[in-house]
C-alpha cells in the first residue's frame, strides 16, 4: 500500500513538473510586437499606375497552351507587357521560346550568381455564368482589380515586372544576374518550366534563389492567432492520379446479381473515407511552422505549439479532425474524382472505374502512399493503375540564407505579419528549378482576404488595388537589398 502511494505521488510530482516546464517555455516563447514602421511605401498615383497595367494584362485572356499549340494569345498579352515595361524590354537579354518568357537582367558581379523570379502567365478557364462580372473585363472597381488571373497569376507576374522596371528607371544594376521566367503552362503542368530550367542547367547556370508564386499573407489562418502570416512554401506534395477497375458479368438491371463492379467500388472508397489510411506525422515544415507562430498565440495554444517535443504525436492525429487543409498538412490525401460504369440506366456494366488524385506527403511518398490503396482495393478484387505519379519537392532549408533573407524582408516590408514556413498543397512552376538551385521559395507578397482565397480557380478572382502596390514595392525592395 505503502509503494502505491508513493508511486501515485511520484506521478503527480512528474506531472506537474512537466506542465510547469511547459508553461515556463510556453512564457519564454512570447512574442515582442514588432512595431517598426513598414520598410516600404508606395503613392496613390503608383497603386492606380499598378491597377491600369495588371487590369490590361487580365484583358488578354490566356488559357494554358501544352507545348505545340497555338500560343498566339500570348504573344498579345507580351504586346500589352511591351508597352508597359519598355525598359525591361529594352535592356534585359531575351531567352523567350513558345511564347515562355525567359529573360536576363545582367549583374553587375558575375561572381554574385544569379536567382530567378517567376509568375506564370497563363490561366484556367472561367465559367462566364458563375461570375458577377466579365472574368476578362480587368474592372477597377471597390479597390480591387477584377477577372481571371487577378490573383493566379497575373499580379505577381506583373509585380514583378513593376519593379524591375521601376529599379532600371532608377539608375539600379544589381549585382547578380537576375533571371524573370513566366511561362504559358504552369496550371497545366506544362513543360514551360521544365524546358527553362533545362536551359538555364544546360548554359551551368546555379541559382542561388528561386522565387516563385506560392503561400500569400493571410489573416485568420489559425484559432487563436490574430495576425496575419506570410506563407513561404519551401515544399510542395506529391501528385498522383490512380485508376481503380473493378470488372464483373454485365447484365439487366431487373436481375442483379451481388457485388457488381460499381457496388464493389463503392465499397472500396467507402473503407478508404472511413479507415483514411494514411500515416499521420509532423514533418518539416509543419513543426517549425507551428513554432514560428507559437510565439503570437493566445496561452493555452502557446502551451502546446512551444512544446511539440511533448505534443507532435497527439497534434498529428487530431489534426485531420480541425479541418482538411490542417489533414493535408500531416498526411496523404485522396480525392476520388471521376467515375465511370455503364452507358445506360438498366445496364449493369462489366467494368467500372474511379479516378482518384492523390497528393503523397513527404514521408509516405507516392510508390508506398498507391501502395496502401492497391492492398485496400485488392479485397475487392479490383484493380489499379497508376496514370501519372509525382513524389513530393525537395524539402527546401528554412534555416538557410536565402529563407532567412526572404524572412527578413517580409518582417521589414510587413511588420505586422508573422511569417513561416509553409507546405504548399498544390503544385507550382518552383519545383522544375531544383536542377539548378537548393532555394526554391514559394511567396506571393499579397495580401489576400479569406474571400479572395476562395476565388482561386474560382468565380469572381480580384487583388486589392493596394495590396498589388505593396507586392511591386516588396519585390523592389527584396531585389535591392540583397
Ligand atoms: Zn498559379
Amino acid at each position: 500500500m505503502k509503494y502505491v502511494l508513493f508511486a501515485l505521488l511520484a506521478i503527480v510530482v512528474l506531472v506537474v513538473l512537466v506542465l510547469a516546464v511547459c508553461a515556463l517555455r510556453a512564457v519564454k516563447v512570447k512574442a515582442k510586437e514588432n512595431t517598426n514602421k513598414p520598410a516600404i511605401s508606395w503613392t496613390k498615383e503608383e497603386e492606380d499606375k499598378y491597377a491600369r497595367v495588371l487590369s490590361d494584362m487580365i484583358k488578354v485572356s490566356t488559357v494554358s497552351k501544352a507545348r505545340g499549340e497555338d500560343y498566339s494569345d500570348f504573344l498579345e498579352l507580351q504586346k500589352v507587357m511591351e508597352k508597359h515595361y519598355p525598359n525591361i524590354f529594352a535592356t534585359l537579354e531575351k531567352h523567350d521560346f513558345q511564347g515562355n518568357l525567359l529573360r536576363l537582367w545582367k549583374g553587375s558581379n558575375p561572381s554574385k550568381g544569379a536567382i530567378l523570379l517567376m509568375g506564370h502567365q497563363d490561366v484556367v478557364p472561367a465559367a462566364e455564368k458563375e461570375w458577377t462580372r466579365d472574368p476578362f473585363s480587368g474592372a477597377i472597381e471597390d479597390g480591387c482589380i477584377h477577372g481571371r488571373g487577378a490573383m493566379d497569376c497575373k499580379s505577381t507576374l506583373s509585380a514583378e515586372w513593376d519593379a524591375v522596371e521601376e529599379l532600371i528607371s532608377e539608375g539600379f544594376t544589381p549585382e547578380e544576374d537576375v533571371w524573370l521566367f513566366s511561362s504559358v503552362n504552369e496550371e497545366i503542368s506544362g513543360g514551360g518550366a521544365i524546358d527553362a530550367a533545362k536551359y538555364l542547367k544546360e548554359k551551368g547556370i546555379r541559382l542561388n534563389a528561386v522565387l516563385d508564386e506560392g503561400g500569400a499573407v493571410i489573416g485568420n489562418v489559425f484559432p487563436g492567432l490574430s495576425k496575419p502570416c506570410a506563407a513561404v512554401g519551401i515544399v510542395e506534395k506529391g501528385f498522383c492520379n490512380i485508376k481503380f477497375t473493378a470488372r464483373g458479368k454485365g447484365g439487366h438491371a431487373s436481375t442483379p446479381p451481388k457485388n457488381t463492379p460499381i457496388a464493389r467500388l463503392g465499397k472500396f472508397i467507402a473503407e478508404v473515407e472511413k479507415t483514411d489510411p494514411f500515416k499521420r506525422e509532423l514533418v518539416t515544415p509543419i513543426p517549425e511552422m507551428f513554432t514560428a507562430i507559437a510565439g503570437h498565440l493566445i496561452f493555452p495554444l502557446r502551451l502546446v505549439m512551444s512544446n511539440l517535443w511533448l505534443f507532435k504525436g497527439l497534434l498529428a492525429k487530431v489534426l485531420p479532425l480541425f479541418s482538411p487543409m490542417a489533414g493535408a498538412f500531416v498526411k496523404t490525401t485522396c480525392a476520388f474524382t471521376m467515375a465511370q460504369g455503364s452507358e445506360a440506366p438498366n445496364v449493369i456494366p462489366d467494368s467500372a472505374s474511379v479516378i482518384c488524385n492523390m497528393r503523397p506527403s513527404v514521408h509516405q511518398k507516392a510508390e508506398e502512399s498507391i501502395d496502401v490503396l492497391r492492398q485496400i482495393a485488392k479485397k475487392y478484387d479490383i484493380e489499379t493503375e497508376v496514370l501519372l505519379s509525382r513524389d513530393p519537392s525537395n524539402v527546401g532549408d528554412h534555416n538557410g540564407k536565402e529563407f532567412r533573407y526572404l524572412q527578413k524582408c517580409i518582417e521589414e516590408a510587413f511588420p505586422d505579419v508573422v511569417p513561416i514556413p509553409y507546405l504548399m498543397t498544390g503544385g507550382t512552376d518552383c519545383r522544375q528549378f531544383e536542377i539548378v538551385s537548393d532555394n526554391c521559395l514559394r511567396f506571393t507578397p499579397t495580401r489576400l482576404t479569406p474571400e479572395q482565397l476562395a476565388a482561386m480557380h474560382a468565380a469572381n478572382e480580384s487583388i486589392g488595388v493596394s495590396a498589388l502596390a505593396e507586392g511591386v514595392k516588396f519585390y523592389k525592395y527584396y531585389i535591392k537589398n540583397r
